[in-house]
């Protein structure tokens, strides 16, 4: 610093104390040392009130006041006590902090060997707020691409990936997977007699039946029109026709009141268990083949693929 020339040394000063960057330096025992009106304004105090202080009592500060920075949490000594534990852990620490008016820090702490801390954080609101923005739009695309907008169960194309990744999960494991598919009897007669609308809200009313029914891990998918199907993972055929049974009978003791005071619906439908030696589209194909067995013994029924 000697070397610095004092005209020199002020104006780096200066724009350390003006910078909008957050720049302070902490004691061994987290007393706040030096620190610029950037850093006290995440506490909402000014350079004066936050010099000397304890970097707890700060924090404290803001959290009782709610203002300044955001703490996810309804216990600050907790908090205070997690935070307390990363500190001094690294020589050189970098994470994110952001405050109550939704301004992002990125931060860097560089701990000496004495414990003193050289804290510098640089605002990265813009890009923190586009990367929201990319991870919502990556969210809401990977919902439209995967789920059917009418009853919103998954669609075919997530039903395949999530069937072959299960397959996969289960190789060289005893475990069974069965897979059930599910058609709506005469369903063109409900459109033709009340119209799509009419057929459009028996394909809701029996989406959420389903959802409903099966278990949290199962997968339902809409795979087009009146016809869909499950994956039920780790379940053998018992356990699978027991589920199929509860799917039909509940769908043949409801009346669509809404539609048409009598209106009843009935399903037949497909099953098939194996472990993980058939593969996705055999899975499907045997289970398609059920259905037919189903739909040709008269309907509203379950037959399983042997
Ligand atoms: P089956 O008992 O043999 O299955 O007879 P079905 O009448 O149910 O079968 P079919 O394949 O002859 O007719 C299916 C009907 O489903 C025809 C089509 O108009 C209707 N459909 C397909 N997609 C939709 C949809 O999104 N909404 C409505 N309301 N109807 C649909
Ligand atoms: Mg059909
Ligand atoms: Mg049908």
């Amino acid at each position: 610093m000697e070397n610095i020339p004092s005209i020199i040394q002020a104006m780096l000063l200066d724009n350390i104390l003006n910078t909008n960057d957050a720049i302070a330096v902490f004691g061994p025992n987290d007393a706040i040392l030096f620190s610029n009106k950037t850093f006290a304004g995440l506490y909402d105090l000014s350079v004066n009130e936050v010099n000397g202080k304890l970097w707890q009592d700060c924090v404290k500060h803001s959290y009782i006041n709610e203002t300044g920075l955001k703490y996810d949490t309804d216990n600050i000594e907790n908090w205070l006590h997690k935070a307390n534990k990363l500190r001094r852990s690294e020589i050189q620490r970098t994470f994110e902090i952001n405050t109550l008016k939704d301004r992002w820090y990125l931060c860097n702490e560089t701990t000496n060997e004495q414990g003193y801390i050289v804290f510098h954080g640089i605002e990265n609101t813009r890009s923190k707020q586009l990367e929201i923005e990319l991870k919502n739009t990556t969210e809401k695309l990977t919902l439209l691409a995967t789920t059917d907008p009418l009853t919103n169960l998954y669609n075919r194309r997530f039903f395949f990936m999530r069937l072959k990744d299960e397959i996969n999960r289960y190789q060289r494991t005893d475990k069974f997977i069965s897979v059930i598919m599910l058609d709506l009897d005469h369903f063109k007669q409900i459109n033709d007699q009340y119209g799509h609308k009419g057929g459009d809200e028996v394909l809701v009313t029996f989406a959420k039946l389903i959802k409903k029914l099966i278990r949290p891990y199962d997968l339902a998918a809409r795979m087009g029109g009146e016809e869909f199907a499950i994956i039920l993972p780790n379940t053998n055929m018992h356990e699978g026709q027991m589920i199929a049974e509860r799917i039909r009978q509940s769908l043949a003791k409801l009346t669509f009141k809404q539609i048409s005071p009598d209106l009843k619906v009935t399903i037949s439908i497909g099953g098939m268990t194996s472990n993980s030696e058939l593969n996705a589209s055999k899975f499907t194909l045997k289970s398609d083949n059920a259905l037919y067995k189903a739909k040709n013994n008269g309907r509203n029924q379950v037959v399983w693929c042997k």
